[in-house]
Order: structure tokens, then sequence, then C-alpha cells
């Protein structure tokens, strides 16, 4: 075949020319002489493809997938082995030698690269928004109709702290940049719309209570008329707390314990337990403290009655007696609670 470049006729062809005249021209791998990473100073977060990726990465693993990423292998090479080296940093540039071999319509060709990687310190969006304190949710800590007592504050810090630790890890907004201690309560700013759910699940997980959202606008992008909500939780743990009285249903009931989802007592009539959905928490009415537990001491007993010597006014109290005070003895402090004009033995 001729080949209209070098006029040869005894070579092999590649395409209309001769190999040698291919291979003049021809380059295994390309990239470019200069590289920029752009690497977030704060958090080492790294823009890719127009994209911030979140993990970390140690800087000569990053200058190697820079390299790697701009590397373009020409089709027609077969067995290549490409080797990356970087041969010294200077401060943010990184000067670096891609070496390859492969071959080519049965020719073996080497090429050596020089190329300089620069790695630019910026700020990620995500650092840039904690910088200036942004946050999407507000966690409004309440109590019913009380004020929240300085342990239940000190636990409340310490689940906001915990979860916020935890939620970390998956989401770099979970973070608190202000607390604000109104006479009501506690405002908890959390970044994120999701970590800032966490926090109020935990706290009703803790406190019991009810959880109500409601979002404001912010402001409005003008161009896509999209709107920036920030969202307000309020939690809002019961009046009532363990050992106190209430009344549900027609009920008296002593709490045994508040959870997530439902309030647990036993009913003073009937030392019945109940389950109070937390929903209804509206309906729980506090009828007594458990500081307003009395102390009496049982002057005798009979079939019909049990009778206690009143704390108020000293004077003799017949009760109708009951199968649970059969163990109690004459003689014995108990305790009890009142209401309206009647008295309840609390065993
Ligand atoms: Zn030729
Ligand atoms: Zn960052």
């Amino acid at each position: 075949m001729f080949c209209p470049e070098c006029g040869s006729t005894d070579k092999k062809m590649v395409g209309d020319i001769c190999i040698d005249c291919f291979l003049k021209e021809f380059q295994l791998i390309e990239l470019p002489e200069r590289i920029e990473v752009q690497i977030c100073s704060h958090c080492n977060s790294k823009l890719e493809e127009g994209k911030w990726s979140e993990e970390f990465i140690p800087e000569e693993e990053i200058i190697y997938r820079a390299l790697e990423r701009n590397i373009e292998v020409a089709d027609e090479v077969e067995n290549e082995n490409i080797t990356l080296g970087i041969e010294q940093i200077r401060g943010t540039i990184a000067n670096c030698c891609v070496e390859a071999i492969g071959e080519v319509q049965g020719t073996e060709i080497e090429e050596a690269h020089e190329c300089e990687v620069k790695i630019l310190k910026t700020v990620c969006p995500t650092c840039s928004k904690i910088q200036s304190g942004y946050y999407e949710t507000v966690i409004q800590f309440r109590a019913d109709k009380r004020e929240i007592k300085s342990e239940e504050y000190a636990k409340a810090d310490e689940i906001v702290e915990r979860t916020l630790i935890k939620q970390a890890s998956s989401d770099k907004l979970a973070y608190c940049p202000q607390i604000a201690k109104p006479k009501e309560g506690r405002d908890y700013y959390i970044g994120s719309f999701k970590s800032g759910k966490k926090v109020a699940e935990n706290l009703k997980e803790e406190f019991g209570g009810m959880i109500k959202e409601s979002p404001r606008l912010i402001s409005e992008d003008k161009s896509t008329g999209k709107g920036l909500y920030r969202i307000w939780i309020s939690v809002r743990i019961p009046e009532f707390e363990i050992g106190d009285f209430i009344r549900y249903d027609g009920k008296i009931i002593k709490v045994t314990s508040i959870g997530k989802n439902s309030v647990v007592g036993v009913e003073l009539s009937t030392n019945k337990k109940h389950n109070i959905p937390m929903k209804h928490m509206e309906d729980i009415e506090l009828i007594k403290k458990s500081s307003e537990i009395e102390t009496a001491t049982i002057i005798s007993k009979s079939p019909q009655f049990i009778q206690i010597l009143d704390p108020i006014d000293y004077s003799a109290l017949d009760l109708d007696m009951r199968e649970e005070y059969n163990s109690l003895n004459v003689g014995e402090e108990i305790e009890l609670i009142r209401f309206d004009n009647n008295v309840y033995l609390l065993i």
C-alpha cells in the first residue's frame, strides 16, 4: 500500500497512512498541563465535577484522583499501564509525573507527561452556611402550664448535644449555632431540619408531650418563586410528672411512667393500670402533685372499715375496707391523698 504522507509502499497501514506516520502524531494518553482542585479549608471536602463530596480524603489521594479523572487514554491503545507520581509539593502546587506504557498496532510505546495539580483552598457551601450561623429549625422546648425545672433543662441540653453528635456523621448541618433562653423555656437553633426533627423526637422520648411543627416563610427566591422556609418545632412536655395525680376520662390516676407515646398510671379506686395515649395530653388534668401526699396512722381495722387519724384535724376517719388494705396493720403509717372530700390510701 502507498502512504500519502511519506510515500512508502512497504509498511503496515493504519487507516489511510502507514504505521510510522500514524505514530508520529499519536499519544497514548492526553492530560492537561494544569489541573485545579477546590478543597474546603474547613472540612476538607472537595469539589469534583461540580459537586462537593463530603468524605474526608488525604491530600495526596486528592491529587492522584484529580490526575486519574483528567487522563484520557486513546481508543487504539491496548495493554496500557499508567503510573502516577508526585515529584514534589510546593505550597498548594504539586508537580506530578504520569508515565504510560501501551501497545498500538503491536508496537509498544512509552510516554511521560508532566502535570501541575493546584489545590485551591476555599470554603464549601455547607461550611459557609455554618460560618454565617445558618439554621433551618428552631426547637421550642416548653412545659404545659408550668415552669421547666433546672434538672429538666440540664437533661434537655444533654439530649440536644447527644443527638447532634450522633447526627453529625451523616449531616454536616447537625449543629446548634444558638440557644435562646426566654423565660418560658429554651429555643434550640438547629442547622438542618432533619437533625432538628430528630432532636424534637428524642426530647419527646425522654419527657413525653406533644410536638407541633409550624413552617414560616422567610424569603422567596424571585427567579424560581420557591419559598425558603424555616420550621419552628414546639416540644411541649406535660404539666404532670411521675408520681403526680391526674384525672382522665373521669378516673383518678397516679402516674407511674411517662413515655414517648403514652402515660401509664394506676387508677386509685380500682388499682387498675391505664395506658393513656400521649395524643390525648390535652384531656389530662393534673389534680395533685406528688408533693401533696400526706401521711396518717392507722387506728383500727374491722371487716367493714379501716380507721385512720386525719393528719389535718386529728379526727378519726373511717374508710371503706378494701382487699388491698388487709396487709396493713394498726399503728402503721400510711400515705394518703385527698381529692375534694375523698381520701385515698396509697399502697
Ligand atoms: Zn507514512
Ligand atoms: Zn466545608
